[in-house]
């Protein structure tokens, strides 16, 4: 179900360089145009649906177009955020509606720390993950090695 802005609730972020969906969709796909100060998804068929876009619009202007065999005409999932918890309103086609409140952080706005406080070893050809080995609580990251048993 790709994104697509509603023109007529888009102000492009007031003029910003770069607008709110520009900044977050992880596939490039949000222009600007700068003739209408509208933005629009330039590629849908490339929309990963990760609803970036959809969430972080402060007009609540990027919409979900579903599609028409399990989300009936008329439908709408909408959005809107705020800085500890995020309001889904769903309109049903019979007009009725129902409103979900959801917390997303633990952290008050601002507060999360860079990269989860772990150190960077600038190590790229280590297997092991940016986090590990403290993560997994273990002092070394083990592996297999060919003649058997285990190994740092
Ligand atoms: S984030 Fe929303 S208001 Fe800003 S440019 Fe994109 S669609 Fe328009
Ligand atoms: S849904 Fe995700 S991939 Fe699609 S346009 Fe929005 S941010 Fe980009």
């Amino acid at each position: 179900m790709p994104s697509y802005v509603n023109p007529e609730k888009c102000d492009g972020c007031k003029a910003l360089d770069r607008t709110a969906c520009q900044h977050i969709c992880p596939n490039d796909l949000m222009v600007l145009d700068k003739n209408t100060q509208k933005a629009y998804n330039r590629d849908p068929a490339m929309c990963w649906e990760c609803y970036n876009c959809v969430k972080i619009c402060p007009t609540q202007a990027v919409q979900v177009r579903g599609y028409a065999d399990f989300v009936p005409m008329g439908a709408s999932v909408t959005p809107l955020r705020s800085t500890d918890s995020i309001m889904w309103t769903v309109k049903f086609r019979n007009g009725t509606l129902k409103r979900f409140k959801f917390p997303i952080r633990t952290t008050p706005e601002g507060t999360a720390v860079p990269d989860g406080g772990f150190e960077s070893k600038g190590d790229l050809f280590n297997a092991a993950l940016f986090t590990e080995p403290a993560s997994l609580g273990l002092p070394e990251v083990f592996s297999l090695n060919t003649k058997g048993g285990a190994h740092a």
